[in-house]
């Protein structure tokens, strides 16, 4: 078994390098193995001196929200050469490092595959030069690797994101969000380029989470010669259709179907001399890789983290080298040269002109995404085929509003137009669909939609009782309503299940339903995550990293109470998220004991110097032992050693625009639950569903057996995927200070 690790940072630097290094320390000591930090990336390896240092478990607080890596990272030429490698060999085994963490990009992790495979010549070596022992060179037969990959631009195999991307999606979100606005109060054309190497994930993702115009990515060039003709075109279209601004997306890698990079300046001055106007140019550059790491880049890190130790500590002798990635929604261990391998292929192909291949090796949601992209962006519908049948289908928002509402919305409206569909929106929730607020939307009705929080539609939280059931059936005939797309929450879910069983009593129930889960509690059934709760999150995330930098002179304790109802999702990523010592949930029950333990380790750790407490409550957790008892008692009991402040942070988690995450889904899920009512209508029947993602796969769930896959009384789904992380939670609170 591993007995000592060594952690290192390399390349580029990606956001959540630093949470990845928390955990990876803090799990190493937890599990009572030595962890040292290599300072500088290889470079530190091969200098070595003071660029080893022992980690303990406070030299890793406070750094989850920091951008960056604080053990810091470079690009080493001496790593390059085989003395190079062979200086960080002796340096490792001087240390008495057998098992080594590499967080990087595809070239950090391709030279660590370099140096495992030379290990044994290289050690042979060392003890040939007399650098080493011939017991030190027995002592370390091998190198235990595995790989974590930091990068922001998502291009490594196998692996479904990458450490640092979401939060690059989020720099570019809000660039894009900040130049659209500006760009339609001129009515404005901006070329905006973005990083990602040889991938168009950001470009295509950014692309598609603010709504731009057209977008230009390696793995697709345009299809034309004159590519600058149809690109004018298509934004001259966009214009007459009453768009007021014009953007323009390019991956630094794009090019032309010749293989000649496509830069800024080449677009900007295409589009100047057919458009006959001023086209700005803003290249976003290394803003896409500073700031503060989004919620979902710490949780990833800190899971990636936590997996690695677990690898490295169960890892054979004679095993290959791993790379963590995510697949699924799951942690997976893959081959580290099998997933180089496949890296580079895409690369070559790309070099080679060969576009379908690289295409074809990207992952099958990069493929729809790209797909649902062409149609989102076509300035006006196709037009009517004179013999279709026009379907008329509605689309409604239920429930609390929740950020994603509006984009889901849009999609569904526009990919329904596009396929010559009568798209009606219904205002106000249930409420509006029982008084008929229903009106027909046109392509430029929904403009802008994609990027504004709320529900422009609106919703309501009103449940259809009596009554109300004849009043929609009515509306349901009057609109002649062919299927009806939900996009809510619980409300939604429940008075959905509730006209199916009507079904007999109201014959214009028969009619295909769906429902896209869009709620920030993450507590509907058959979908491990819903539109809203990343930007709950992200919110909830914003506000304790600004409730800790308050309490630094003094000694403090936050109770922070979190949305969800009685599902626990936001409280528990919340504290995976920042580092809460504490994470209290309805799910495990909170008992007078567990707090009276709490207290004593609150003060315990005050006592040694501990600067501040945060622990984070649903806020439904107890109905006795609410925020405010827990506050009067950590209070009462903390006495003059440290003081005690609640944090509800309410309805700001309702609000905000969406975030990237919740974009792309609401796009996703939008395109798919109309592709299933169009289906429906098409093959003459009327089922109903709900739509979720499960093990990174799609599922339509029968509406029928929602009252099955539900605790009713809780209202949350009785299979909870998010509860097993809880364990992760505790370990990395376990035993040290919180983080500061
Ligand atoms: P990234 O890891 O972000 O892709 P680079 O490609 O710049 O960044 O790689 C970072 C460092 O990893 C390099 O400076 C070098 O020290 C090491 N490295 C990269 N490729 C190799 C290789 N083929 N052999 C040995 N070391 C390498």
């Amino acid at each position: 078994m591993t007995k000592r690790i060594g952690i290192l940072t390399s390349g580029g630097d990606a956001q959540g390098m630093n949470a990845a290094v928390r955990s990876v320390v803090r799990t190493a000591l937890y599990k009572g193995v030595e962890v040292y930090a290599v300072y500088e990336g290889y470079q530190g390896l091969v200098d070595d001196g003071d660029y080893i240092r022992k980690m303990d478990w406070d030299s890793v607080g406070g750094i989850l929200q920091l951008g960056g890596t604080i053990i810091g990272t470079a690009r080493s030429d001496a790593f390059f050469m085989r003395e190079g490698r062979r200086t960080a060999a002796k340096n490792l085994i001087h240390a008495g490092i057998d098992g080594l963490i590499v967080i990087g990009g595809d070239g950090s992790l391709t030279g660590a595959n370099i140096f495992r495979q030379e290990w044994s010549g290289l050690v042979a070596e060392l003890v040939e030069s007399g650098e080493i022992s011939a017991e030190q060179a027995q002592a370390y037969p091998n190198l235990s690797i595995v790989g974590l990959v930091g990068s922001i631009d998502n291009d490594f195999s196998g692996t479904d994101i990458t450490i640092g991307t979401d939060t690059a999606l989020h720099r570019i979100t809000e660039a894009v969000d900040a130049i659209t606005s500006t760009a339609a109060s001129h009515q404005r054309t901006f070329v905006v380029k973005v990083m990602g190497r040889n991938c168009g994930y950001l470009a295509l993702m950014g692309a598609l989470a603010c709504g731009a115009d057209w977008v230009l990515i390696p793995e697709s060039p345009p299809d034309v010669d004159n590519w600058q003709d149809v690109l004018a075109e298509r934004l001259k279209a966009g214009r007459k259709a009453g768009r007021r601004d014009s953007i323009v997306i390019l991956a630094e890698g794009a090019r032309d179907r010749d293989g000649k990079y496509i830069g800024s300046s080449d677009v900007q001055r295409a589009l100047e001399e057919r458009l006959g106007e001023e086209v700005r140019v803003t290249v976003l550059g290394h803003v896409q890789r500073g700031g503060r790491p989004s919620a979902y880049d710490r949780i990833l890190s800190t899971l990636m983290g936590y997996e690695a130790v677990n690898t490295i500590l169960s890892a054979k002798p004679d095993d290959e080298p791993v790379v963590i990635g995510i697949r699924n929604n799951r942690m997976t261990r893959l081959s580290l040269t099998e997933s180089i391998g496949k890296t580079q292929a895409v690369a070559e192909a790309i070099e080679a002109k060969d576009y379908e291949r690289a295409m074809s090796l990207r992952s099958s949601s990069f493929k729809d995404a790209f797909k649902t992209f062409k149609t989102m962006v076509r300035a006006l519908p196709h037009p009517v085929e004179a013999e279709k049948k026009r379907l008329r289908i509605a689309v409604m928002n239920a429930g609390a509003p929740a950020p994603g509402m509006n984009t889901a919305s849009r999609a569904a409206i526009r990919l329904g137009l596009d396929m010559g569909h009568i798209m009606l929106g219904v205002h106000n929730g249930f409420e509006g669909l029982i008084h008929g607020e229903v009106e027909g939307m046109d392509w430029m009705s929904v403009s802008g939609w994609a990027t504004r929080g709320g529900s422009v539609l609106g919703t309501t939280r009103h449940i259809p009782k009596g009554r109300d059931l004849y009043s929609i059936a009515r509306v349901i005939e009057d609109f002649r309503i062919d299927a009806l797309l939900i996009i809510g929450g619980w409300t939604a879910y429940e008075t959905c299940f509730n006209m199916l069983k009507e079904r007999p009593n109201f014959p214009s129930f028969n009619i295909p339903m769906i429902c896209l889960p869009a709620s920030i509690n993450n507590n509907l059934p058959g979908s491990e995550f819903s539109i809203g709760a990343d930007t709950a999150l992200n919110s909830i995330v914003d506000a304790v990293d600004k409730i800790k930098q308050s309490a630094v002179a003094t000694r403090r304790c936050f109770v922070v109470e979190v949305m969800g109802h009685y599902c626990g999702y936001l409280a528990l990523m919340g504290g995976i998220a920042t580092g809460a010592e504490r994470v209290y949930l309805h799910e495990e029950g909170v008992k007078l004991h567990d707090l009276q333990v709490d207290v004593e380790k609150l003060l315990r750790g005050f006592r040694s110097g501990k600067r501040l407490g945060l622990m984070i409550r649903n806020e439904y957790a107890n109905p006795v032992y609410t925020t405010e008892f827990m506050c009067s008692l950590f209070e009462e009991e903390g006495r003059d050693v440290f003081d005690v402040r609640p944090a509800i942070l309410g309805h700001l988690q309702q609000g905000g625009d969406p975030s990237p995450f919740d974009r792309i889904q609401a796009t996703r899920l939008a395109s798919l639950c109309l592709d299933y009512l169009i289906g429906q209508c098409n093959a003459g029947e009327y089922n109903s569903a709900f739509i979720g993602m499960q093990n990174g796969h799609i599922h339509f769930h029968d509406m029928r057996d929602f009252d099955r896959m539900i605790q009713a009384e809780f209202q949350r789904p009785k299979d909870q995927w998010w509860l097993g992380l809880k364990g992760i939670a505790d370990l990395l609170a376990a035993s040290g200070p919180t983080d500061e």
